[in-house]
C-alpha cells in the first residue's frame, strides 16, 4: 500500500538542504508520495531508510516483463480493484498454445496465423502477445526443435512448459535472451531451478497445489533474489478462477500480502474443450484479473471479440478517447472535395474517416476538438456550436481550400444548422446521414459542386 507523505517524513533527514530540488524535506515527502520524485533524487538518506522506503514504496502487484523488444509484454503494477476507480495498466496478454505433439504442417499453419494476425481499432493495433510452447509429446528433441523453430522464425515472446524438469531447463537455455516464462516452478523443483532461474534472468510461472504454496514459493524466489514471477493458482473452472484472481488482487492491494503480489497466468484453454466456452472464460478472466489468458486456438471468429472485449477493459475511464483537432485530408482532396465536420472523439473519427476512404472520394474531414465528447454531449456542452466550429474553420482558412461554400454536419446535429448559417453567410449547411456507415451512400449520391 502507497506511503503518505507525513510516513515519508519521519525517514528523511530532515534538514532542508534542498539538494533535491525542492525547497524543504516535507515538500520532497509530498512529492515522492505522489510518484513526482524519485527516492534517489535525495542523496542524504541513510541506507536503512532508503531499503524501507524502497521496499514500502515498491507497487502492491510487481511489474514484471515477458520477451524483449517491440513485442515485450510489461504485467502487473496495478493499483485498483476496479477499473472506474482508476484505470487498470497493463492490460493481459494473450497467448497461443501450441503443443509439441501437432505435427509439421498444422505448426506451420498456426504460426502463420499468428504471424499474420493484426486487427486495428480505433487507431491502435490489437494482437496476440506470446506463443506457450508445451512439452507433451515426451521426446525432448521434438520439444527442443519447436523452441528453436519459434525463438528463430518469430519475435513473440515466449511462454515455456514442460513439467520434466530437465526438459524445462534445457528449453529455458535456448531462447534465455527472449527472457521467456519458465513454468511450471512447483513446490517439488523450486530448489532445482532457482540457480539456473536467476542465472538466466528468466521470468518465473509458480504453480501450487493452493494460495498457501504458491505464497511459499515466490518468498523463496524472492529471498533467492528472482523478483519476476508470475502465479498460477491451478483454477479447474471458471468460477473457481475468478475467487482465486479477485483472492490474489485484494490480498496484494488490500492486504499489502508481497507473497501474492505478483501477476497471474490463467489456462482456459485446459479448463474448457468447447472453443465458445474457453472464450467465454477468458473473456471473464480479462475483466478479473488475469495477467496472461493460454488460449488453444487461434480461431479469429472468437479472438476478435475477445481483443476487443480486453481493448474496452483496459482503456483509461478518466481519458476519452480522442485524435488531434484539425482538418485531415482523404485521398489527395481538391478544391470540389466534399468538406465533412465532426467531433474528436477517437471513435467517431474511426468510423467517418473509414466511410469516407471506403467511397474512394477525396474529402476534407474537419475535426473539431471537443475534448473527446461525441456530437450530442459535445453540442448540448456548448463545445460544438455554431460559434465555436465558424471559428475552427476559419482559423483553419478552409475557404481557400475549396471553390464551394458547403459544410456536411453529422445528421445527428441538426439543431446546428440554423446557428451555423448565421456564423458562416455564404455558406450552405448540409445535413450527413445519420450513421456513418451511410456515408458513403450519402456522398455517392448527394455530392455535387455546381
Ligand atoms: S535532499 Fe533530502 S535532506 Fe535535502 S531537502 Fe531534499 S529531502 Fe531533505
Amino acid at each position: 500500500m502507497a506511503l503518505k507523505g507525513a510516513d515519508i517524513m519521519k525517514k528523511l533527514p530532515k534538514t532542508n538542504c534542498k539538494d533535491c530540488g525542492l525547497a524543504t524535506c516535507f515538500a520532497f515527502a509530498m512529492k515522492l508520495a505522489t510518484g513526482g520524485i524519485k527516492i534517489e533524487a535525495c542523496p542524504h538518506l541513510s541506507p536503512e531508510a532508503r531499503n524501507e522506503l524502497d521496499a514500502s514504496m515498491a507497487p502492491p502487484i510487481k511489474r514484471v516483463t515477458i520477451g524483449t523488444g517491440q513485442k515485450a509484454l510489461e504485467l502487473g503494477e496495478e493499483e485498483v480493484m476496479f477499473r472506474h476507480e482508476k484505470t487498470f495498466f497493463h492490460q493481459t496478454g494473450i497467448a497461443i498454445l501450441i503443443s509439441d505433439k501437432e505435427n509439421e504442417s498444422e505448426i506451420e499453419t498456426r504460426l502463420n496465423t499468428i504471424k499474420s494476425f493484426r486487427f486495428e481499432r480505433i487507431g491502435q493495433e490489437l494482437e496476440i502477445n506470446l506463443l506457450a510452447l508445451s512439452f507433451e509429446s515426451g521426446k525432448r528433441d521434438r520439444f527442443e526443435a519447436l523452441v528453436k523453430r519459434v525463438y528463430e522464425t518469430t519475435d513473440f515472446g515466449l511462454i515455456l512448459i514442460a513439467d520434466d524438469t530437465d526438459v524445462l531447463l534445457s528449453a529455458v537455455t535456448l531462447c534465455a535472451d527472449r527472457k521467456p516464462l519458465a513454468y511450471p516452478i512447483t513446490k517439488e523443483n523450486v530448489d532445482t531451478l532457482i540457480p539456473k532461474l536467476k542465472e538466466l534472468g528468466v521470468v518465473a510461472g509458480v504453480k501450487g497445489k493452493n494460495l498457501d504454496e504458491i505464497a511459499e514459493i515466490t518468498a523463496d524466489l524472492k529471498a533467492a533474489g528472482i523478483e519476476e514471477s508470475l502465479l498460477d493458482p491451478c483454477s479447474d473452472n471458471i468460477l473457481q478462477a475468478i475467487g482465486d484472481q479477485t483472492f490474489i488482487r485484494r490480498a496484494a492491494l488490500k492486504k499489502g500480502f508481497r507473497p501474492l503480489g505478483y501477476p497471474t497466468i490463467t489456462f482456459p484453454c485446459s479448463m474448457y474443450s468447447d472453443p465458445l466456452k474457453e472464450t467465454l472464460a477468458a473473456a471473464a478472466l480479462i475483466t478479473k484479473y488475469a495477467g496472461i489468458v493460454v488460449l488453444s486456438q487461434v480461431d479469429t471468429n472468437f479472438l476478435l471479440p475477445l481483443l476487443v472485449h480486453r481493448f474496452n477493459i483496459y482503456s483509461d475511464p478518466r481519458r476519452p478517447m480522442t485524435v488531434e483537432e484539425k482538418i485531415y485530408e482523404i485521398s489527395n482532396p481538391g478544391e470540389d472535395a466534399p468538406i465533412l465536420i465532426s467531433t474528436n472523439y477517437a471513435l467517431d473519427f474511426f468510423i467517418v474517416s473509414a466511410a469516407i476512404e471506403e467511397t474512394g472520394m477525396p474529402a476534407y474531414l474537419c475535426i473539431k476538438d471537443t475534448e473527446g465528447l461525441g456530437v450530442m454531449a459535445a453540442w448540448t456542452s456548448g463545445k460544438f456550436n455554431g460559434e465555436s466550429i465558424a471559428d475552427f474553420l476559419n482559423t483553419h482558412n478552409i475557404q481557400d481550400r475549396v471553390k464551394h461554400r458547403k459544410l456536411i454536419i453529422p445528421g445527428v446535429a441538426r439543431k446546428l444548422k440554423d446557428e451555423l448559417e448565421e456564423e458562416l453567410p455564404g455558406w450552405e449547411i448540409i445535413f450527413g446521414p445519420l450513421e456513418g456507415s451511410d456515408i458513403p451512400k450519402f456522398l455517392s449520391e448527394e455530392w455535387k459542386v455546381s
